[in-house]
């Protein structure tokens, strides 16, 4: 069916790229945009680099202007959150719906829609500990969280991350650099140890640990110290107390998978299941972003989350080509990045399942690579500081090609030129 309407809800990075292709690829009817935070659609990665070091102001986050969306007769309803939605039934008004949905803020604001698209995104997973609520105790998800952290990050001089991630480590990366003390706990015996191979995790710790951080592995947490205002401490189950002004807890985020759920839609532990086409157990309905569970997008059957811009960019063009009736699968090869003070993470392809690592180059120079392997085959790369790895890899994997691992730790020639056919 040709859609009158369409409702995007979540005003993110997602639901941005959803409405923009819509638009690029000739639909012309009703668009909307509906978010719960008071901003319209702005990049989140600065929020834990430049942003939260100062070099960065709240105009350069936005993803768009307000003029762009204007232009485009794109109507983006700011600070409402969608409470309810549904398909068919009858609406206030007493008008049959049909095969119309409605979704009903929280302003009891009505919107009516033909096509849905859903964006989410995700939220910061809590720390039950007690004393979570102590003044300090933050999370960094939104630029709200971010005001927050900024606006206690000067007088602050002991800073403590929760949580050896992504997020984590470029706060604390961000903390050492402004001079501060930095300490961070992780549970696991290594950093990163989700994302990234042994290898890497390890160089990370070795390379904090050499900028002045104090890396924890195995940190049991027993409570937080301090009051309401503000947090003191943080109590280790040994009973060890470790001083803090900051507490930045970054242990990893849920999918936001409640309208989802409302719909009636296969959710699974919070994150809404799509097909390669981002289409949702009910095909008129498409989802994309940190919120959604999909096929993995190389291949081999598996389901994977991918909380990236990569994917939130990608996935939602294939999500507005399914709104509009195309059916083009999503096969882009997934990419990242994390800035930590001046080291540059970048890692291409997905490394689960891999059952061989080859390092290129020397860790200790904070310029190498960490190639992954299953069954011979080339399925991704970390890098560190270094850019022509990076692309080569991404390159031999969006053209299924591979490199054979008994060449790649070979410095002395390029990567790209041992690039082969797969
Ligand atoms: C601090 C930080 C640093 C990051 N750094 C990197 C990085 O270096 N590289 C990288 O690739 N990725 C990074 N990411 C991840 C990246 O930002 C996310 O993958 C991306 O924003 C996902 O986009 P999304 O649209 O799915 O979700 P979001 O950007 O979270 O947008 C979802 C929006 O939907 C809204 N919403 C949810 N439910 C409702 C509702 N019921 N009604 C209305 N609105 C609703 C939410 O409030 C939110 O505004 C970072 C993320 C954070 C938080």
């Amino acid at each position: 069916m040709a859609h009158e309407s369409i409702l995007i809800v979540g005003a993110g990075q997602a639901g941005m790229q959803i409405a923009v292709t819509l638009r690029e690829d000739g639909y012309e009817g009703e668009l909307t945009i509906v978010g719960e935070e008071p901003h319209g659609p702005y990049q989140r990665p600065p929020l834990s680099k430049a942003y939260l070091a100062g070099d960065a102001d709240v105009e350069s986050l936005e993803l768009r202007s307000p003029l762009f969306y204007v232009e485009r007769k794109i109507v983006v309803i700011t600070d409402e959150k969608v409470e309810s939605i549904s398909f068919g039934g009858t609406a206030s008004d007493g008008s049959d719906l049909g095969e119309r949905g409605v979704a009903v803020t929280s302003t009891g604001r009505e919107l009516h829609f033909t096509g849905l698209a859903l964006a989410p995104g995700s939220t910061p997973r809590r720390l039950p500990l007690p004393g979570a609520d102590f003044g300090g105790v933050l999370y960094l998800r939104d630029l709200a969280d971010a005001d927050i952290l900024r606006s206690r990050w000067g007088a602050a001089q002991n800073v403590v991350v929760v949580g050896g991630g992504f997020i984590g480590l470029e706060v604390a990366a961000g903390a050492r650099k402004a001079g501060k003390t930095v300490t961070v706990l992780e549970a696991a015996d290594r950093l990163i140890a989700r994302a990234v191979s042994a290898e890497t995790s390890e160089f990370f710790r070795q390379a904090h640990e050499r900028r002045g951080t104090s890396v924890r592995l195995g940190a049991q947490l027993s409570h937080f110290v301090g009051d309401a205002d503000q947090v003191t401490g943080v109590q280790l189950a040994d009973g060890e107390v470790i001083p803090a002004d900051i507490v930045l807890v970054g242990i990893g985020v849920i999918a936001r998978g409640e309208l989802a759920e409302q719909l009636g839609l296969e959710v699974i532990n919070g994150a809404i299941v799509v097909d390669e086409f981002a289409r949702t157990s009910d095909h008129r309905v498409v989802a994309a972003g940190d919120a959604v569970l999909l096929p993995h997008p190389l291949g081999g059957g598996t389901q994977v989350r991918l909380e990236s811009v990569q994917n939130a960019v990608d996935q939602s063009r294939i999500a507005a080509a399914s709104l509009l009736g195309k059916s083009e699968p999503y096969h882009a090869v997934p990419w990242f990045w994390s800035d930590q003070a001046d080291l540059k993470l970048q890692i291409a392809g997905l490394s689960t399942g891999y059952d061989q690592t080859v390092v290129r180059g020397n860790p200790d120079d904070e310029k190498f690579s960490v190639l992954y392997f299953r069954e011979g085959r080339l399925i991704a790369i970390d890098t560190v500081n270094d850019a022509p790895d990076y692309m080569a890899v991404r390159r031999a994997l969006g053209d299924g090609q591979t490199i054979d691992p008994a060449t790649a730790a070979d410095t002395s020639v390029k990567l790209k030129t041992l690039v082969i056919d797969a």
